[in-house]
């Protein structure tokens, strides 16, 4: 095994290559948009650069896709639910060197909860979804007062259904739904509002548990929950 160095404009990697000391063929960058950091070869990456030649930065394949390289982006709020199922994850299921929470939970049912979130967002069409990440990507120019769009409530409606298919009250002590809501509603108001991400320069929604119940354990790190990914949904023994 041997190291090689591939450097981009906005992302620097180390790669293993196989045999020799060549350039490695394949590089890793952050998307733009998303925030997805992705490890890709030299030649999709050339077409992935070609096709927003005209925007600043990389983008990965799923927000070329959906045209998230092009103004349309400003109507995009990104949003993801892991800051719950990663909590679930850890307090319900892994517990190392915490409390568990009120009930415990098999890993396939976290991974269930996580396909039923998907599926019940799905049914809303302004909602488009990345397994990979888990992010939400909610199309603001679908919702609105005119006669083809639909209403805020219905954003409310599907959130709420959502939250629902993580059966919170039952798995997580003293939990208060409505300051988790809260978190979302807000920042889904804002963003109708007035096209303002609550996370700022971050543009992820991305809200935990803290402070919404759950059991209080100093030390617990919400960050981690937050950045739950796929890659952790692992089994613990
Ligand atoms: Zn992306």
């Amino acid at each position: 095994m041997s190291e090689a160095v591939a450097v981009r404009d906005i992302e620097v990697s180390v790669e293993e290559t196989p045999e020799n000391n060549e350039l490695s063929t394949e590089y890793t960058f952050l998307c733009n948009f998303c925030q997805r950091r992705l490890k890709t070869s030299i030649t999709y990456g050339g077409i992935y650069e070609r096709l927003v030649r005209k925007s600043s930065g990389f983008y990965c394949p799923n927000c070329i896709r959906n045209g998230f390289y092009t103004k349309k982006r400003n109507d995009i709020l990104q949003m993801t639910f892991r800051g719950i199922f990663g909590y679930i994850y850890y307090r319900c299921y892994v517990s190392e060197g915490f409390s568990k929470e009120k009930t415990s939970v098999f890993l396939a049912e976290i991974q269930d909860a996580i396909d039923a979130h998907a599926r019940t967002g799905l049914l809303n069409p302004a909602f488009s979804y990345d397994p990979e990440t888990y992010i939400w990507f909610v199309d603001f120019s679908k919702i609105g007062v005119n006669k083809n769009q639909m209403g805020i409530q219905d954003v409310y409606k599907t959130v709420v259904n959502i939250l629902v298919c993580f059966n919170i009250a039952q798995v997580i002590s003293n939990v208060q739904m409505h300051k988790l809501y809260d978190k979302y509603n807000e920042a889904i108001n804002l963003f109708y509002t007035q096209r303002k991400r609550t996370e700022g320069r971050r543009r992820l929604l991305v809200p935990s548990m803290q402070g919404c119940g759950g059991t209080n354990e100093t030390g617990f790190d919400y960050e981690k929950t937050r950045n739950f990914l796929p890659r952790d949904l692992r089994i613990h023994s």
